[in-house]
C-alpha cells in the first residue's frame, strides 16, 4: 500500500484528482496528517465517510511503533528506536534546546559511506527511507511527547544526499506552512560530501543549512577517515561548497570531529583556517564520540578549546557542539541500524 506521508501537497492534490476527488481536499487531508497528526483516517472528521473509506483502501498512514525509548540522565535528550514496519528498525533523537525541540532524523536503513569513526558504518546497508518514513520520525515523536518540533537535522543514520529525491521531498513536506511548518532555516542537512548532489541542492531554492562533514585538511588524512574522499577530494568538495554559498547566500557549516593525535593540533587548525579562508562559513567542532572497537579517541577539552580559539583568532567563527545524549549512544556518530 502507498504511504500517504510520502506526498508533498502538490503530489497529494494529484492523488486526489486520480481518485476522482476535488483537489482542495488534499489541503484538508495534508493538515490532518501533518498538523493534527492523526493516527487513523477516521479522525479526519471534515472528510466524508466515503472518501475516508477510499483513502483507507489506497493508502497507509505509516504510524511507527516505538520499540524502545531511552532518556539521557545528563540532559533531556531522548533516543527512539522505531519499527519502520518492514522488519527493520532505525533510530531518531529528540534534543531540547532553549529555543525549542530539535529532532535528528535518519534517512537510510544503514549507510554506504563507510566513515571509519562512525557507528552507523559496518552494518549492512538495507535501503533508502521514503519521504514519508523520514517525516514520520518527527510526527511519531511529536505524538509521543505531545510537543511541537521546531528544528530538524538530517544527521541520523545514512547519507542524506545518497537518498537525494526522498530527502528533498521530505524537506518540502516538513517546510510546508500547511504541514509541520518547519522553516527552512531551521532545517540542516549534513553530508559526507557527495559533490554532484551539492551542486544540485544549490539549485533547489530551499533555504536550508548545509553541513559538510570535513574532519580533515589533507586528502591523505581525510581519505583515511572517510573513503568518500577518494571519489570527491577536498578541492572538489570545497569548490561545490563555494558554488552553494554563491547561489544560496547561505553560510555553510563545516563539521570537524576532533580525535586525539589525529587531527587536533594547532598545525591542523592552521591548515583548516587556510583552507576555509574567505568562505561564507562556520565551523562546528565535535569532540569525537568514541565507538565500540573504534580507533579514534576524543581530544582533550584543552586541545578543543585551543583549536576553537585559533580558528576564531583567524576570523573563522567556530563553536564546539554540545554533546547531547552520549550516555544513551545518541550523540553524533553513535546511531545504528538495529535488527528487530
Ligand atoms: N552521513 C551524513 C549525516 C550524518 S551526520 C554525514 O556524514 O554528514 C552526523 C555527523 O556526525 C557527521 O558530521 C559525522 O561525520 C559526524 N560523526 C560521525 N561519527 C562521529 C563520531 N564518532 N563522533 C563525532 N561525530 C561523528
Amino acid at each position: 500500500m502507498k504511504n500517504i506521508k510520502d506526498y508533498n501537497l502538490d503530489e497529494l492534490k494529484q492523488e486526489l484528482i486520480n481518485l476522482g476527488e476535488k483537489p482542495f481536499r488534499a489541503e484538508q487531508i495534508f493538515k490532518w496528517i501533518h498538523q493534527e497528526n492523526v493516527t487513523s483516517f477516521d479522525d479526519m472528521t471534515n472528510i466524508s465517510i466515503e472518501l475516508r473509506q477510499k483513502l483507507k483502501e489506497n493508502y497507509s498512514l505509516c504510524i511507527y511503533n516505538i520499540i524502545r525509548k531511552q532518556k539521557s540522565k545528563s540532559d533531556e535528550t531522548k533516543k527512539y528506536l522505531f519499527d519502520v514496519l518492514d522488519g527493520n528498525a532505525i533510530e531518531s533523537v529528540l534534543m531540547k534546546y532553549h529555543h525549542g525541540y530539535s529532532v535528528c532524523v535518519s534517512t537510510q536503513i544503514g549507510c554506504k559511506m563507510g566513515c571509519k569513526f562512525c557507528a552507523s558504518t559496518g552494518i549492512q546497508f538495507i535501503r533508502n527511507l521514503s519521504s514519508g518514513e523520514i517525516v514520520e520520525q518527527i510526527l511519531a515523536i511529536e505524538r509521543d511527547e505531545n510537543i511541537q518540533v521546531s528544528n530538524v537535522v538530517f544527521m541520523g543514520i545514512g547519507e542524506p544526499l545518497d537518498n537525494y529525491d526522498n530527502v528533498v521531498n521530505a524537506i518540502r513536506i516538513i517546510n510546508n506552512p500547511k504541514g509541520i511548518n518547519i522553516g527552512a532555516r531551521h532545517i540542516s542537512v549534513s553530508t559526507s560530501g557527495l559533490v554532484p548532489q551539492i551542486y544540485k541542492l544549490a539549485e533547489e531554492n530551499i533555504q536550508c543549512t548545509l553541513s559538510i562533514s570535513l574532519h580533515a585538511t589533507t586528502d591523505e588524512k581525510r581519505s583515511s577517515m572517510m573513503p568518500i574522499n577518494n571519489k570527491y577530494n577536498i578541492e572538489e568538495l570545497l569548490k561545490s561548497c563555494k558554488d552553494y554559498t554563491d547561489k544560496t547566500n547561505r553560510r555553510i557549516s563545516f563539521e570537524y570531529a576532533l580525535a586525539k593525535g589525529n587531527n587536533d593540533n594547532l598545525q591542523d587548525a592552521k591548515a583548516l583556517a587556510n583552507l576555509l579562508h574567505g568562505m561564507l562559513c562556520h565551523v562546528n567542532l565535535i569532540p569525537i564520540n568514541e565507538i565500540e572497537n573504534g580507533k579514534y579517541k576524543q581530544s582533550s577539552n584543552e586541545s578543543i578549546i585551543k583549536f576553537r580559539d585559533y580558528l576564531n583568532s583567524r576570523g573563522i567563527v567556530a563553536t564546539i557542539r554540545r554533546e547531547l545524549g552520549s550516555d544513551i549512544d545518541a550523540a553524533c556518530g553513535q546511531l545504528r541500524r538495529k535488527n528487530l
